[in-house]
């Protein structure tokens, strides 16, 4: 059990309860699906951003291959972007959606350099 901040009243509540105790915000429920996918596509994208991230510098290969995995795994964070910004104009007040725009904005700038150097 988690304590999060009713969006109401900004008191502290339990991610458990079904409304706020002190206003009786209703707490939804609804984006926690997209919540969680945002996390899960950010943490795969990170991951799979760095070592593309590595080839484009080595010049490993041709470019071309640095540039096509570039744009490939970009496809994790920009839907790790999508899904926590769903989730967060859902109502979910998860910490999951916020670490999965972060790390898939991160993605999305990893490989943005990566083609970049693929290209010079
Ligand atoms: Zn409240």
């Amino acid at each position: 059990m988690a304590l999060i901040n009713c969006i109401e009243c900004g008191k502290e509540i339990s991610d458990k309860a079904k409304s706020c105790p002190h206003c009786g915000m209703p707490l939804k429920k609804k984006g926690r699906g997209f919540a969680i996918a945002s996390l899960v596509l950010g943490i795969i994208g990170c991951v799979y951003s760095l070592p593309v991230l590595l080839m484009a510098f080595k010049k490993f290969e041709s470019t071309g291959v640095a540039f096509g995995r570039a744009m490939y795994f970009m496809i994790f964070g920009v839907l790790s972007v999508i899904f926590g910004v769903n989730s967060h104009l859902r109502g979910c007040h998860l910490k999951k959606k916020t670490a999965g725009i972060v790390l898939g904005t991160i993605n999305i700038v990893v490989l943005s350099i990566s083609i970049i150097i693929s290209i010079l």
